[in-house]
């Protein structure tokens, strides 16, 4: 049995690798074999998203596929940027302008409550399912910490003071919405 991940992204490999602790073969999706395949995510939902990146993915029937969409939703913006977060600011954007236009988005707004969702899309022979993670908190006024990626410096977890991009890899994955969903995954498929 081997888990196949629809992406090349070295963060989310890490840190499924570390979650497994080498207890089952995990494949990246060139190391799969799928290197060349990039399917348009146009779902309106993180669960559409999270079920395309594997439609195209065929594995023996005992392993995983798996794949993972994310969004950050901010109560004062209803929902925004939420499915549309990678995009955020624009097709030409990047995580720094997301940023920027986030914050700007929420000047002077004084409820700054959100939360990160990801969703895991697993197939597995004829089987196909989804888990959920979540982590919610708030985002900050200004930018904080150099560590991770995406939203990272500006997202405060409930019942913490550090962004999670002034944590360890370790810090935020115990409580981040993807270690989440992972660890729901890892249970799913009864490994832990
Ligand atoms: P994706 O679904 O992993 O491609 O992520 C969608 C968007 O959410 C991208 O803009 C990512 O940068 C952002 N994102 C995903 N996961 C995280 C995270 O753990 N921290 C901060 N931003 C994230």
């Amino acid at each position: 049995m081997k888990i196949i991940l629809s992406t090349d992204n070295a963060h989310k490999l890490k840190e499924i690798a570390e979650l497994l602790d080498g207890k089952v073969e995990l494949l990246s999706k060139t190391e799969a074999g799928y290197g060349d395949i990039h399917p348009v995510e146009d779902g309106d939902t993180l669960e559409a998203n999270a079920l395309i990146k594997i439609k195209d993915i065929q594995s023996g029937a005992e392993d995983f596929i798996i794949g993972d969409d994310t969004g950050l939703f901010v109560r004062a913006l209803n929902g925004e940027p939420g499915v549309y977060s990678a995009r955020y600011a624009g097709a030409e954007g990047n995580d720094e302008k997301n940023r920027t236009k986030l914050l700007k988005a929420l000047e002077g707004i004084e409820d700054r409550s959100a939360y990160f969702k990801t969703v895991i899309a697993v197939k597995h022979g004829n089987e196909t399912y989804t888990v959920e993670g979540i982590c919610s908190g708030r985002i900050t006024e200004e930018e904080r910490g150099d560590a991770g990626f995406g939203y990272d410096p500006i997202f405060v977890p409930n019942g913490e003071e550090k962004t999670f991009a002034e944590m360890t890899d370790d810090e935020k994955n115990k409580i981040s919405h993807r270690g989440r969903a992972l660890q729901a995954f890892i249970k799913s498929i009864n490994l832990a």
